[in-house]
């Protein structure tokens, strides 16, 4: 339980930051909230020559709301998500995730671009951010690119993210009226990662599904995208029939794999019935 041998390095700016990462390649890692990090180095399924502690990095924490985005720091810590008015009172999705993301020690610490980055496909915030359409700033050292969560998760524990990148903000489109969240989140015991979780975000107008954004956390390589779902809803009327037809389709486009929380069919068939649970959620919170 004790990690290899490792330099420590503690930049003050994102420019360092980087320098240090193309300065040492592959060998180097970035310390966020060190909640998935250290468990691994302990492990020793990790052992990264150089740490790249990113606490000390100015500017990298924050949530606000500008230019029809919210934005929320890389380092914003899971705790900041949940105590948020700004989070609670406009994107209910987020504020509903945070909540149920471990215990608050690991809130306290663990932050949503560690989270993100680590692309554990039962981390919460990536269907969140999934299900909102969000884009990730990243800033490499010579240039900074933004790229849409589809494209950022790859694989499991695969991101987009180059080597010498550091992942800075989140931006999530802001509501423009008639939109609301939910996520909902089974686990084992309070504080576990997910045996199956939802993420859904529903814009209505004129009675009109305008977009729907649905995504499933723990079923898969990585958090899916439920797309045949979404488009089912897409343009139609929002009444119990069509919640409970996307929520079939999205037990359909889940890829479980039986473990010690499940077996597949247990998860499809709880897929089906969180999904229609958070629809109905997100649903009387747009309208209301
Ligand atoms: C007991 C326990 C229970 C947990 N339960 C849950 C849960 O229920 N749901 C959930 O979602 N998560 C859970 N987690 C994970 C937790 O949310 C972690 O904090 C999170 O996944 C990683 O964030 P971190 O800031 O700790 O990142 P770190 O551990 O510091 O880093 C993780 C990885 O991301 C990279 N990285 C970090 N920041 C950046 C950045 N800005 N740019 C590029 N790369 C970066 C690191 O190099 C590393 O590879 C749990 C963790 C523990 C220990």
């Amino acid at each position: 339980m004790i990690p290899g041998m490792f330099d420590y390095f503690a930049p003050s700016t994102l420019e360092e930051a980087t320098r240090l990462l193309e300065q040492h390649g592959p060998d180097a890692k970035l310390l966020a909230g060190g909640h998935s990090l250290i468990p691994l180095m302990k492990l020793r399924l990790a052992a990264p020559r150089v740490l790249v502690d990113l606490n000390g990095v100015a500017g990298l924490a924050g949530i606000e709301e500008r230019d029809g985005h919210l934005r929320i720091g890389a380092m914003t810590r899971h705790a900041q998500l949940e105590a948020s008015e700004l989070i609670s009172d406009r994107y209910p999705l987020i504020a509903d995730a945070a909540a149920v993301i471990a215990d608050p020690l690991v809130r306290n610490r663990g932050t949503i671009g560690g989270s993100l980055a680590h692309a554990d496909p039962a981390g919460d915030l990536a269907s969140v951010m999934t299900a909102l359409r969000a884009e990730l700033v990243v800033v490499g050292p010579r240039r900074e690119r933004t790229i849409p969560i589809d494209d950022f998760l790859v694989g499991l524990f695969t991101t987009a993210l180059e080597p010498n990148e550091v992942l800075s903000e989140v931006r999530v489109p802001s509501p423009n009226g008639g939109s609301g969240g939910a996520y909902v989140k089974l686990e084992r015991k309070v504080g576990d990662f997910a045996t199956v979780a939802i993420a859904v975000q529903l814009t209505v107008r004129d009675g009109t599904c305008d977009e729907a954004g649905i995504a499933l956390t723990s079923v898969g390589p990585t958090n899916l995208r439920a797309r045949q779902a979404e488009d089912s809803l897409r343009g139609g009327s929002l009444d119990e029939q069509s919640l409970r037809a996307a929520a079939d389709l999205a037990a359909q486009e889940a890829q479980p794999a039986a473990d010690l929380r499940g077996s597949e069919e247990y998860k499809r068939d709880m897929v089906r019935v969180l999904t229609l649970r958070a629809l109905r959620r997100a649903l009387e919170r747009a309208t209301r």
